[in-house]
């Protein structure tokens, strides 16, 4: 009898072909789960390579989870950073508090990962590329769900069909972009505007971050292992999202510089190396919140679906959850509307405890008033003397099932 229905055994039918747009994290982690359950997976992606570079991110709880199911834990603990120290710092650059950086970001001791941006994308590329189909410097330029799967027209003009398409292109997803339209809907803006960049490690910093506040104003410079390059990060308080700045570069700059004027400690150094940074990242901290993230053969993941901000430090930590979750459903699921129901039920909840952390992250590293600062410091201070925080609860929420078994 031959199998049919939303049951059918994956393994009875053809591959599926599925088309990833995005080779970050989301994207490369999507690919391995989808590859091992037997779909034929191409990987779409508009750099030239993975690409490199940004702030370290963590990797915790369920996440952690997922990484171990990959067999990449031990590369992943090998790349660990191991801050040292977290310090704060007043508004002539006098110590506040210094603390390990467990105790302010809430993590379980020994387990929790915190590993270079670019080093987890590459160990993750490195785990797909002999079995995945790369295609850097393209992007998809049109999507048609009017026949019986995804006719995809991509910019460099070759046109493919595919039985799913997935959107892995980040917050800014031009794939979510043309399903369900502008932006604007979908984010939520949390009060914040900053700006990234590396500088020279002038000033002897080893393992660990220095995060100097004055009420609406950040402050940061992060050495990360011994290298010769700080992460710096300025970061203010904006009621309404400064709409026109955020595609001219040369106004961010301005932005920033005159926002971060007559400040003390070392940020007229970081405002000048602003001016001359080649990687300067400009942004608005928000989350992407959508009732759906599917539409039709059309899914989205990690952030480009659910982005969390970097206030919760969880944006990475979702998207090895989401990938894993979206593949092992599409795993169980020969019917794709039925898996893409299994992904949004499996892991909404998560999406939702995690992006509600945002509140922590703002008050403890960005207090707005004078009052809120004082009451962060008192915090900081009482810190100091305490072990190490517990692990929050929203990072292990979601208990992962089985991963589907091989077809
Ligand atoms: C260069 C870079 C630096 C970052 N730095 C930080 C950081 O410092 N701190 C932090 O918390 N998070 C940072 N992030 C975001 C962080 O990686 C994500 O929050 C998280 O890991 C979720 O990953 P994601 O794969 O869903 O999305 P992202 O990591 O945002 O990846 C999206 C990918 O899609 C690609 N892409 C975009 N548009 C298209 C298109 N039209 N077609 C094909 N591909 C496209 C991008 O080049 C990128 O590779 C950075 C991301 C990137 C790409």
């Amino acid at each position: 009898m031959t199998p049919t229905g939303p049951s059918m055994n994956v393994s009875a039918t053809r591959k599926r072909k599925v088309l990833i747009s995005g080779a970050s994290i989301s994207g490369p982690a999507l690919a391995y789960w989808l590859h091992r359950s037997g779909c034929a997976v191409t990987v779409v992606e508009k750099a030239g390579a993975p690409r490199d570079g940004g702030y370290p991110i963590d990797v915790r709880g369920t996440a952690t989870e997922v990484v171990r199911r990959m067999g990449i834990l031990p590369q992943l603990r090998d790349a660990h950073i191991d801050t040292r120290r977290c310090t704060f710092l007043d508004a002539d650059g006098g110590e506040v508090a210094s603390l390990t950086s467990r105790a302010v970001a809430g993590g379980a001791e020994g387990q929790d990962l915190e590993v270079r941006r670019g080093d987890l994308a590459a160990i993750l590329y490195a785990m797909v590329r002999d079995d995945v189909e790369f295609l850097f410097d393209d992007s998809i330029a049109t999507l048609d769900q009017s026949g019986h799967g995804v006719d995809v027209t991509f910019h460099s003009g070759q046109r493919r069909t595919f039985d799913l398409v997935v959107g892995s292109d980040g917050m800014h997803s031009p794939t979510r972009e043309s399903l369900f339209g502008p932006e604007e809907q979908f984010h939520h803006y949390l009060g914040y505007c900053f700006a990234v960049f590396t500088m020279p490690n002038t000033f002897g910093l080893s393992r660990e971050l220095m995060v100097w506040n004055t009420p609406g104003k950040a402050a940061a410079l992060y050495a990360v292992g011994d290298d010769d390059e700080l992460h710096a990060f300025l970061n203010f308080h904006r009621p309404e999202p400064p709409v026109d700045v955020l595609r001219d570069p040369g106004a961010q700059r301005d932005l920033v510089a005159t926002v971060f004027a007559g400040a003390g400690w070392e940020v007229p150094r970081m405002v000048n190396a602003m001016h001359d940074a080649d990687d300067l990242f400009f942004d608005t901290a928000g989350q992407i919140r959508m009732p759906h993230w599917s539409s039709g053969r059309v899914t989205l993941v990690g952030d480009a679906a659910y982005a969390p901000s970097f206030l919760t430090g969880q944006g990475s930590s979702l998207a090895l959850v989401g990938a894993y979750v979206l593949a092992d459903a599409l795993a169980r699921n020969r019917d794709h509307t039925a898996a893409f129901a299994a992904y949004e039920r499996g892991v909404r909840k998560f999406v939702a405890m995690n992006q509600a952390l945002v509140d922590n992250g703002a008050a403890t590293f960005f207090p707005t008033t004078a009052r809120a600062l004082e009451q962060r410091n008192t915090m900081l201070r009482g810190l100091d003397t305490m072990p190490s925080a517990t692990a929050r609860p929203a990072h292990s929420a979601l208990a992962l099932p089985e991963f589907a078994p091989m077809p």
